[in-house]
């Protein structure tokens, strides 16, 4: 079967640039999602409920990858993404923070300014609460604060400010330096709105659109400097499918994972899997993470909320509160303590993705080395000091955890030109997380969103 595009990857990018390539009913569009439909009975009910993230052990919508956060000791933490029509961002928390103009005019990159991505940002969006030059009103993606924060959030708030932080009266405005404010959020009557129900699902009764679920690609490939098609796993066995331009919205570990297996990436790394090298690339070489500490706090969990309502912000630190545990959260055990994230939103640490053999099955090797910069140690142990006072837990220990914000694995720069093709291989693209040469400060995913709507412009 041939294609027009092939995109890989039902995700947050992936589902968004489907919609928009195939609205040109002449453009036959072909989509590949390892993991299961979003409408299976079975699944759609865990990724609509807002309040509980189905990421647990045996989900059957994310999949799990080990990784050590840190050298000295050595911690070690799951990752996780998502893993069905939807991808991370049909699991996620919710929260639909844009970056900031500082983070993509700092990209120097030409076409990701502020004024040329502030449009696209328009474009997915309605937001609920706020209107004027800087927001959306037609978008998909409806965007709401909560009014009504649960009684841990609104005590969150209260402290921040009673400790002279000012009120930020909108997270997606261009608010400056440090203040307290309502998160924006995806979400509307606690159903989670992420961008594979409100772009691709809709999309799916058009003719020139196709997705396949269950559907695990396993490499590109490439004749002599141009991609053709991929290898895919279907009930039957590996088939190839050809199209003209082959997109890799594979998420930041998927996509990274694929270019490698194909012969894209780091040459000693991939001769050393065993595996031919194409073309030399530093892909997984230095990614991007939030790094995050944890601290329980001793106000009441608030089972049923969104994960996070508000958040206070200082310098490159950004303290949110979880309204309940994480069990309770997961849906793994019975609704415990709330806790204060630490994350630390400029880190200096990079970490790096590699891959052991040419298996897909193989699970990459992931080091997030977070600890490799004492400066970023130093701001999250100053950040620790002001959760604890916020919550009045002095004494209490915070612990190593990550945001799941793993990005940056195949940079627009060193990897990919400012139009996401890949360097030295004509027809293939990359659009999802890994593209990002910085994570911006704040969460990734409205950012992510954006990417996927910016990049059908540069493809159609
Ligand atoms: C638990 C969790 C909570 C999070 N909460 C937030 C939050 O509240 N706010 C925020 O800003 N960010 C959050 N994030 C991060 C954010 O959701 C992700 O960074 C973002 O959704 C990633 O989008 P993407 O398009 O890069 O990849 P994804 O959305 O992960 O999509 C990649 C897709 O590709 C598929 N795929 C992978 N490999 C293959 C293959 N070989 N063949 C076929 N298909 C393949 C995957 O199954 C997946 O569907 C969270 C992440 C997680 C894991």
């Amino acid at each position: 079967m041939h294609s027009d595009v092939l995109i890989v990857g039902a995700g947050s990018a992936g589902s968004i640039l489907a919609e928009r390539l195939s609205v040109d009913e002449r453009c036959k569009v072909t989509v590949l999602e390892v993991g299961p439909s979003a409408d299976d009975p079975a699944v759609s009910a865990h990724l609509r409920d807002a309040t509980r993230l189905p990421i647990g052990p045996g989900s059957a919508v994310a999949r799990h990858y080990a990784t050590s956060l840190t050298d000295h000791p050595q911690r070690t933490a799951t990752v996780m993404r998502g893993a069905v029509v939807g991808g991370s961002g049909a699991i996620n928390g919710g929260y639909f923070c844009r970056g900031r103009a500082a983070d993509f005019d700092g990209w120097k990159l030409p076409g990701w300014r502020w004024d040329d991505v502030l449009p696209h940002f328009r474009a997915i969006e309605t937001d609920l609460d706020r209107t004027g030059p800087l927001h959306g009103a037609h978008g998909p993606i409806r965007v709401r604060r909560t009014a009504q924060l649960s009684p841990g959030s609104a005590t969150f708030v209260q402290r921040g400010l009673g400790l002279g932080y000012p009120w930020l009266d909108d997270l997606n405005g261009e608010p400056e330096g440090a203040g307290v404010g309502a998160i924006p959020l995806n979400i509307e009557d606690g159903i989670r709105l992420g961008p594979a129900s409100v772009f691709l699902l809709p999309a799916l009764s058009r003719p020139n659109l196709t997705v396949r679920s269950g559907a695990p690609v396993l490499r590109v490939l490439i004749n002599g400097a141009r991609a053709v098609g991929v290898d895919v796993l279907g009930p039957a066995g590996v088939h190839t499918l050809t199209a003209d331009r082959i997109i890799l919205s594979a998420g930041a570990i998927g996509s990274a994972q694929l270019l490698m297996v194909s012969g894209i990436g780091p040459a000693d790394i991939l001769e050393h899997a065993g595996i031919t090298v194409h073309t030399g690339l530093p892909v997984g070489a230095a990614f991007c993470d939030h790094p995050e500490w944890v601290l329980p706090v001793d106000w009441p969990a608030a089972p049923g909320r969104p994960p996070v309502e508000a958040a206070l912000y200082l310098d490159d630190l950004e303290l949110r509160l979880y309204t309940t545990g994480f069990a309770e959260m997961i849906g793994a055990g019975p609704a415990d303590r709330p806790h204060i994230g630490i994350a630390l939103m400029r880190p200096q640490s990079r970490g790096r993705l590699s891959v052991l053999s040419a298996d897909l099955a193989d699970p990459p090797v992931i080091e997030h080395h977070y600890d490799g910069a004492q400066a970023d140690v130093a701001a999250l142990r100053h950040g620790a000091e002001l959760a604890r006072e916020i919550a009045g837990v002095a004494g209490r220990e915070a612990h190593w955890s990550t945001t799941q914000h793993l990005s940056g694995t195949a940079p627009m720069g060193p990897v990919l030109d400012e139009r996401c093709r890949v360097h030295g291989i004509d027809g293939l693209w990359v659009v999802d997380g890994s593209i990002m040469p910085v994570l911006p400060s704040r969460g990734p995913h409205a950012t992510i969103a954006m990417i996927g709507h910016r990049v059908a412009e540069f493809i159609s």
